[in-house]
């Protein structure tokens, strides 16, 4: 009897990429996701005919190498991603825009041409990269990302326009508790590096469409096998490989990648009896929440640029970024305000989150607008593994032979994102077709 080669659990970006890039190899994949939507923690939300909008605004970055070769492979289109040059614009406050040069002369001509920053912090900013380049990206692995902010003494107007948001948008963790290593490395990437690595990629379609889509019409053509709608819900080790409760096939499976969300790897992997310690281990990694407030305001209604930074605390408002969806694909005037990491927002009602969000606009923008005519709050209460320094995230191979993990919470020196949940995926690939063709 021949065995199946190989099941993926989840598709969401992390089980796709794998799923695609096995598939590319020749290898017999099939994905089972138990929703019927694909994508994930990165999917459309269709919430009324009109209003079809993502769980969350995503950016994406031009250093994310692994999700754009993906994109090309399963044939999207350029055009479903607007390119920024990096631009941090905070109405009225900074308005910062990397030069079209190379590195590192596109920050330091955009530092030059800033708005709304003085020359200490200026100077203060030159300091931290160039002390960072000078380490080769290389910092305390205790380090947070404030201590290390307060070592290279940056200004206070600094860290509120720029450090403190930038670290929530990338690390989706506050700076007292972020991890100054993962931060050097996204600044590695994409601050210290060329001006097509520091763009910022703005998806103009829904975040299904934009990857898992097209994903799963490349394995269909690929003999790859997608079944939504079939949850697992345990994994038996047996003789030749693994039975998946919830497979409706009898067969058993060679090789299984379980590219769930930690939260639900934690249990599958405890139901194989032999894979409890790092159960646990998934099992204690700490989530920070993001938050998306979806304002409709109406034909006529923008922004003065694609995405703006907004001034938070008590007395301006919840919202960290705002970003014109009219100006992305979407329908005039809606905007998508996010919240990223733990806050008093959290104890806000919805309505009343509306309510700040929509004073917080008008306010930073200087301007009355219109009553939303729709809105919407989504929650994702664990949305990514908070990125300290003390957590240990586990690696792409458990204790059993043939069993993988992906997902954006494996071990990587990028934060949990897009581009660390495909890179998992394609390890899991890699390692799996070295299993299978053992090299000669
Ligand atoms: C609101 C929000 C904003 C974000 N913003 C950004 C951003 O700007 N930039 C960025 O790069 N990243 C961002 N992220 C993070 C990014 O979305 C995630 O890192 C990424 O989507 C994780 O992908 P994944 O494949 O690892 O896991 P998931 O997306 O969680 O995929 C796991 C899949 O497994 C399925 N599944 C679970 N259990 C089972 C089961 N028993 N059987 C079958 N299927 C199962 C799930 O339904 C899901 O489809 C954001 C996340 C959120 C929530």
């Amino acid at each position: 009897m021949s065995v199946p080669a190989v099941a993926v659990i989840g598709a969401g970006y992390a089980g796709l990429a794998c799923a695609v890039e096995l598939a590319r190899r020749g290898v017999h994949v099939t994905v089972f996701e138990r929703s019927h939507t694909l994508g994930g923690r990165a999917r459309v939300v269709p919430k009324e005919l009109q209003w079809r909008v993502d769980n969350g605004q995503h950016i994406l970055a031009g250093a994310y190498g692994e999700l754009t070769r993906l994109l090309r492979l399963t044939g999207g289109s350029p055009r479903l991603l607007e390119h920024l040059p990096l631009t941090l614009h905070v109405p009225g406050r900074l308005h910062l825009k990397a030069a079209a040069l190379p590195a590192p002369f596109h920050l330091a001509v955009g530092l030059l041409r800033a708005r709304g920053l003085a020359w200490a912090d200026r100077l203060a900013m030159l300091r931290l990269m160039r002390g960072l380049k000078r380490a080769n990206f290389r910092v305390a692995a205790e380090l947070t990302v404030e201590q290390l902010l307060r070592d290279t003494r940056q200004t206070p107007a600094l860290i509120e326009l720029i450090w403190e948001p930038l670290c929530v948008a990338a690390l989706n963790t506050p700076i007292a508790e972020a991890s100054a290593q993962i931060f050097a490395n996204v600044l590695r990437d994409s601050l210290a590096s060329g001006a097509a690595a520091s763009e910022l990629l703005l998806p103009r379609v829904d975040l299904s469409e934009l990857f898992p889509v097209p994903a799963a019409r490349y394995l269909a053509t690929r003999r790859g096998k997608l079944r939504t709608g079939d949850a697992i819900t345990a994994i038996k080790p047996v003789d030749g490989g693994f039975r998946l409760e919830g497979d409706p096939g009898s067969q058993p499976w060679q090789n299984v990648v379980l590219a769930t969300a930690p939260y639900h790897a934690a249990p599958l992997l405890a139901s194989t009896g032999s894979c409890d310690r790092l159960a646990a281990q998934i099992e204690a990694l700490p989530y920070e929440p993001i938050v998306t407030v979806y304002l409709a305001l109406g034909r006529g209604q923008s922004l003065p640029e694609i995405m703006i930074g907004l001034l938070t605390g008590a007395a301006a408002g919840p919202a960290q970024w705002a970003f014109d969806r009219g100006r992305l694909g979407g329908p005039e005037g809606l905007i998508a305000c996010v919240i990223s990491a733990h806050g008093p927002h959290e104890s806000l009602p919805r309505d009343e989150l509306i309510l700040a969000t929509h004073a917080q606009l008008e306010r930073q923008l200087g301007r009355r607008l219109p009553a939303p005519e729709w809105s919407q709050v989504i929650v994702e209460k664990r949305a990514t593994i908070a990125c300290r320094p003390d957590i240990r995230r586990p690696g792409i191979r458990t204790p059993l032979p043939g069993l993988y993990l992906a997902g954006d919470y494996i071990d990587s020196d990028y934060p949990a994102t897009l581009e660390s949940a495909v890179r998992s995926g394609v390890a899991c690939a890699d390692a799996i077709a070295a299993r299978l063709q053992p090299p000669a």
